[in-house]
C-alpha cells in the first residue's frame, strides 16, 4: 500500500459511514465504494486508480472548487459526507502532505450558507427513550428525551417528554437530521418521516458521559441552571448525544455554543403532529411547500434570521397572557407609528445574517467578508437603538438593552477592513492600506520589485536589441528572460541558460535572481502578515460571540414585531384581546392565507362567538365547497396567531387562551404513510378524545367519512356527545351530515351553523356566509356540475335525490328507489340497504331458527344448506 492510501484509509476509518472525500491537489477523490455511490448520486464518472493491476481501486472526483454543489447533492440524497483537506502547503511539505478531515457534513450539521435555506432553521435533533433504574430495578415509566440543536446559530434546547410525544415534538421542531441510538430496541425510527436518521453509538447517550461533556462545553458544574431537574435525565442524555454528534463534525470548535434552554413544554400551545399538518402552518398539505403556509403568507421579515424567529413563534404559540401580551403591545407601537416602522425596517435590510456569521467564526470557518459583514451590520445598530430609546412596550426596552454596538470591535474591523473584502482570507488583500505599518512596508517593497522587473526587461530589450524578449514567471524557475529562437544569436554572455522549449529558451541573470528574492520574500512575508492580522481581527469578534448573539437575537425579534405590525397595517389585523375564559369572539374573522391569495375583497368574513351560554360545540353543515372547513380552519388559525403574539385578520376578537389545539381535517395526506384513511381518522380522533381537556380548541372536518354513511354518522354523533358531555371543550364540527343538526335539541350546548346557499333559476350560489341554523339541503349534485360530471349524470342523480327526500323518514330507515326511467329489464325496486346482504333468504330463515332447540346436527346441516344458497 502507498502512504498515501495509507493515510487514505486512517482517514477512512475515522468518518464511520460518512463518504470520504479526500483532496489531491486540486480534486477531492473518492476510493473504493464511496466512489462508487458518489458517481451513482453525483453523476461523475468512475475510473480506477491503479487500473495495471488485478485489482483495481474504484475512483471518482471533483474539482475543489465545486465542493459546495456536490456536498448540496450528497446531503440531498441522505449522505452523510466527510472532508479531508491538505492541511499543510504542500511546497513546504517533507514528503507525504499532512491531510486531516476538517469536516463532517450531514443534513443537520450544515453551516455553509450554499447549503442551507436562510429562511428556514436547520436543526440536528437527537431521541433517546430513557426508563428510570435503580441497579437493574426499573423504579419509573420510560420517558423520551429529544434535544435539538442549531449549528449554524448555536441554539442548543432539551426536554424530557412523554413517549407518545415523540412524533409531535420532533414535527414542532422540524429536524433535517434525527441521531438516535443504533442498538436500542425501543424506539425504531419512522422511516416516512422527511428528516434524515443516523445511529450512533450507545456510550453517546449515556448519563454520566453527557453530563460530563454538557458541562465541559459550558463550563458549568451543573446543568441546573439551565432549568433541568433531576428527573430530566432523558433530556440531558439526548443533549450529550447530540453535542458529542456535533462536536465530532465540527474539528473547529463549537464556542458558539454556550448555553442549552431546559424545555419545559407548560410554557407552550400543543399542537400535534397532525394538527400542524392540517393548519398548514409552515408547509402545505398537499405539496409539503413553505409557500401557501400560514408562515408564507404572514413572512414579511426583512432579514432571515427574522423569518427563521418568526417559523418559531408560529410553531410554538404561547400559553401565558402576560408574555403573549407584551408581543401585542410591541406591535400596536408600531402599527401606531408607521414612520418609525419603515425606518426600522429599511435599516434591518442593510443588515447581515450576523447569527449564522457568529457561527462560522465559531466553528473556524469564517473569512474577511464575513468579518466585514459584521462590521457592517454593527453600524447599523446606533440607529436602531437611537429609535428604539424610551420605548414603552417592554419587549422593545428589552430589545433596545440588547443591541450592544460593540464600539471598539466596530472600529477596528471598519478600519481594518478593505471596502471590498474576498471571502477566503487565503485570496488576500483584504486589510485596507493605513491599517497596519509593517504590512504597508512589505506590499511596498513587493510592488517596488515587480516594478523594477518591468523596467528591466526594457533595459534588458534595449541592450540586447531583441525587441520580443520578455519576462516571465514560473514555479519551477521563478523569474526569467524568454528569448525566441529567432534571436538566439544575439543573446549576451551573462544569461544562464535554464530551459529550452520548441521555439524558445529561457534563461536567467544573477541580477534578476536577486531581485526575485527581494520581491517573493516581500509578497510572502505580506501575505503571512495579513494572515495574522486577520487571525487577530476573528480572535477580536470571537471574544465578543456572547454580546454579538444577544444582538443578532435582538435584531431578530425586532424584525418580527415589525414584520408583524406592517401585516397589520397592510391587511386591517386588529389586536385581539385575550382572556383566561373559555371563550371565543370572532367578529367579521378571514382566513390568513385565502385571504390575501384571494382577489381583494372577494374573502367573505365571518364571526365566530363560543360561549357556555351561546354554544360551545359549532356544528356547521353546508354544501360541499360552501366555505366550510375554511371558516373553522380561519378560527383556529386566528386563535395560533393571537396566542403567538401576532394581531389577527378580524374586525375585533376576544381570545381564550387555549391549551391545545386539535385539527382533524382531511386524510388524503395520510394514505402515502400506508394506513387507511379511516384508521388514521380515528387514531387522531381517539386522540382529541383522550387529550382535549376544556380550555382546548377543536376543529374536527367531516369526521366518519371513511366508512359507510350509518357507521360514519353514528360515530360522528357520539363523538359530538363526548365532546360536550365529557370534556365541554370550543369544538367546531363542519360535516355534510345534515341528521347531526338535531343533537342540538337535545345538547344544551350545540349550536347549528350553516352557509348561506342562494338558488336561482336551478343556479346554486356559494355565498361563503356562515349563518345560524342547520342545512336542509345538500347541493353535491351542484358542484359535480360545476366539475365537469356529463348531463345525463347528473339529470339521473337529481332524480335519485328526488325520490329519496320522498322516502326518507329518518336515518336508517329504507329508502326505496325505482330503477332509472326507460330502464326496461329491471321490474322491481331496488333497495338501500344498511349492509349489502340485508334482504338475502338465507337471513330470514337464521332469524327463524330456535337455537335453544336446534342439535348440533342440524346446525351443521342448517349451515351446510346455507352455505350453498349464497
Ligand atoms: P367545504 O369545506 O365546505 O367543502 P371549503 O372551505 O373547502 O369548502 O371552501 C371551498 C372554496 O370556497 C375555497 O377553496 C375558497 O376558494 C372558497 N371559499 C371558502 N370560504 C370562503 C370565504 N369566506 N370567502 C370567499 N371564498 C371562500
Amino acid at each position: 500500500m502507498t502512504p498515501m492510501m495509507k493515510q487514505y484509509h486512517e482517514a477512512k476509518a475515522a468518518c464511520g459511514d460518512a463518504l470520504l472525500l479526500f483532496r489531491m491537489g486540486d480534486f477531492y477523490e473518492l476510493f473504493f465504494d464511496d466512489a462508487k455511490q458518489a458517481a451513482r448520486v453525483l453523476g461523475l464518472t468512475l475510473t480506477s486508480r491503479d487500473k495495471d493491476s488485478a485489482n483495481p481501486t474504484a475512483m471518482a472526483g471533483f474539482p475543489y472548487h465545486q465542493l459546495d454543489q456536490y456536498l448540496c447533492k450528497l446531503i440531498q440524497a441522505g449522505f452523510r459526507a466527510a472532508v479531508c483537506e491538505q492541511v499543510e502547503d504542500p511546497k513546504q511539505a517533507k514528503g507525504l502532505v499532512k491531510r486531516e478531515i476538517t469536516r463532517l457534513v450531514s443534513a443537520g450539521t450544515l453551516t455553509d450558507d450554499g447549503l442551507l435555506d436562510p429562511r428556514e432553521a436547520n436543526y440536528l435533533a437527537a431521541v433517546v427513550i430513557h426508563t428510570p433504574r435503580k441497579g437493574s430495578k426499573v423504579i419509573g415509566e420510560p420517558m423520551a428525551g429529544i434535544a435539538w440543536a442549531e449549528l449554524s446559530s448555536g441554539r442548543f434546547c432539551a426536554g424530557t417528554f412523554p413517549v407518545s410525544r415523540i412524533e409531535d415534538e420532533l414535527a414542532r421542531i422540524g429536524p433535517a437530521e434525527v441521531i438516535y441510538r443504533e442498538d436500542d430496541a425501543s424506539f425504531s425510527p419512522d422511516t416516512t418521516a422527511p428528516w434524515s436518521w443516523t445511529a450512533r453509538p450507545a456510550w453517546s447517550f449515556a448519563e454520566d458521559t453527557s453530563r460530563e461533556s454538557l458541562c465541559k462545553q459550558f463550563s458549568v458544574g451543573s446543568l441546573e441552571g439551565f432549568g433541568f431537574r433531576d428527573d430530566d435525565v432523558a433530556a440531558v442524555r439526548a443533549a450529550g448525544a447530540a453535542l458529542t454528534y456535533l462536536q465530532e463534525t465540527q474539528p473547529g470548535g463549537l464556542d458558539h455554543f454556550r448555553s442549552i434552554a431546559a424545555h419545559h413544554r407548560s410554557g407552550v400551545l400543543e399542537i400535534d403532529a397532525s394538527t400542524r399538518r392540517s393548519l398548514e402552518i409552515t408547509r402545505t398539505l398537499r405539496t409539503s411547500a413553505r409557500e401557501g403556509s400560514l408562515v408564507d403568507a404572514i413572512d414579511l421579515t426583512c432579514t432571515p434570521a427574522g423569518s427563521r424567529w418568526l417559523a418559531d413563534w408560529i410553531a410554538a404559540p404561547l400559553i401565558e397572557i402576560p408574555r403573549i401580551e407584551e408581543r401585542h403591545d410591541a406591535i400596536g407601537e408600531f402599527v401606531a407609528e408607521a414612520a418609525l416602522r419603515s425606518e426600522l425596517r429599511s435599516t434591518l435590510k442593510q443588515t447581515f445574517d450576523v447569527t449564522r456569521l457568529l457561527a462560522r467564526i465559531a466553528t473556524g470557518r469564517t473569512g474577511p467578508r464575513d468579518l466585514q459583514q459584521v462590521a457592517r451590520t454593527l453600524a447599523g445598530l446606533p440607529e436602531l437603538k437611537a429609535k428604539l430609546q424610551n420605548r414603552k412596550p417592554r419587549r422593545l426596552a428589552v430589545i433596545e438593552s440588547h443591541l450592544h454596538l460593540c464600539p471598539d470591535l466596530l472600529q477596528t474591523l471598519q478600519s481594518a477592513l478593505a471596502d471590498e473584502c474576498p471571502l477566503n482570507a487565503a485570496d488576500g488583500n483584504f486589510i485596507r492600506p493605513g491599517f497596519d505599518e509593517q504590512l504597508d512596508e512589505l506590499r511596498e517593497l513587493a510592488a517596488g520589485g515587480k516594478q523594477w522587473i518591468a523596467q528591466y526587461q526594457q533595459r534588458q530589450m534595449d541592450q540586447t536589441g531583441i525587441p520580443n524578449l520578455k519576462v516571465g514567471y514560473n514555479k519551477v524557475f521563478g523569474y526569467y528572460l524568454e528569448v525566441t529562437n529567432a534571436h538566439k544569436d544575439r543573446i549576451p554572455q551573462d544569461f544562464i541558460r535554464k530551459q529550452t522549449l520548441k521555439n524558445c529558451e529561457r534563461y536567467i541573470t544573477p541580477e534578476l535572481k536577486e531581485y526575485e528574492e527581494k520581491v517573493l520574500a516581500a509578497d510572502e512575508q505580506a501575505s503571512s502578515r495579513e494572515q495574522s492580522l486577520f487571525a487577530e481581527l476573528r480572535n477580536l469578534t470571537h471574544q465578543h460571540l456572547a454580546v454579538l448573539q444577544e444582538v443578532a437575537n435582538a435584531m431578530a425579534e425586532l424584525d418580527v414585531l415589525a414584520a408583524l405590525a406592517e401585516v397589520a397595517a397592510q391587511r386591517n389585523w386588529v389586536r385581539p384581546s385575550m382572556t383566561e375564559d373559555s371563550v371565543l369572539r370572532i367578529e367579521a374573522g378571514r382566513h390568513p392565507v385565502l385571504d390575501l391569495t384571494l382577489p381583494q375583497g372577494e374573502f367573505v368574513p365571518n364571526d365566530c362567538v363560543h360561549s357556555p351560554e351561546t354554544g360551545m360545540i359549532l356544528l356547521i353543515t353546508g354544501p360541499n365547497m360552501a366555505g366550510k372547513s375554511t371558516y373553522i380552519r380561519q378560527v383556529a388559525l386566528i386563535t395560533l396567531l393571537a396566542q403567538a403574539g401576532s394581531f389577527v385578520p378580524a374586525q375585533s376578537a376576544t381570545i381564550g387562551i387555549a391549551d391545545r389545539v386539535f385539527a382533524r381535517v382531511g386524510a388524503s395526506d395520510e394514505l402515502s404513510r400506508g394506513q387507511s384513511t379511516f384508521m388514521v381518522e380515528m387514531v387522531e380522533t381517539a386522540r382529541i378524545l383522550n387529550t382535549a381537556t376544556s380550555r382546548s380548541l377543536v376543529i374536527l372536518d367531516e369526521i366518519g367519512r371513511g366508512t359507510s354513511t350509518y357507521d360514519g354518522l353514528s360515530l360522528a354523533w357520539a363523538i359530538t356527545e363526548h365532546l360536550h358531555e365529557q370534556i365541554g371543550c370550543r369544538t367546531m364540527f363542519a360535516t355534510h351530515y345534515h341528521e347531526l343538526t338535531q343533537l342540538q335539541e337535545s345538547l344544551p350546548r350545540v349550536a347549528n351553523l350553516n352557509v348561506a346557499v342562494k338558488e336561482w333559476n336551478d343556479e346554486v350560489v356559494f355565498l361563503h356566509r356562515i349563518v345560524p341554523g342547520g342545512a336542509d339541503k345538500s347541493y353535491g349534485i351542484h358542484v359535480a356540475r360545476l366539475a365537469g360530471v356529463p348531463g345525463e349524470v347528473n339529470e339521473r342523480a337529481k332524480d335519485v335525490l328526488a325520490q329519496l327526500e320522498l322516502d326518507h323518514r329518518d336515518a336508517l330507515d329504507r329508502p326505496t328507489i325505482s330503477p332509472p326511467r326507460g330502464h326496461q329489464k329491471s321490474g322491481g325496486n331496488y333497495q338501500l340497504t344498511l349492509f349489502g346482504f340485508a334482504d338475502h333468504p338465507v337471513l330470514s330463515q337464521i332469524q327463524r331458527l330456535d337455537l335453544d332447540k336446534i342439535t348440533p346436527i342440524d346446525a351443521l346441516q342448517f349451515l351446510q344448506r346455507a352455505q350453498q344458497e349464497l
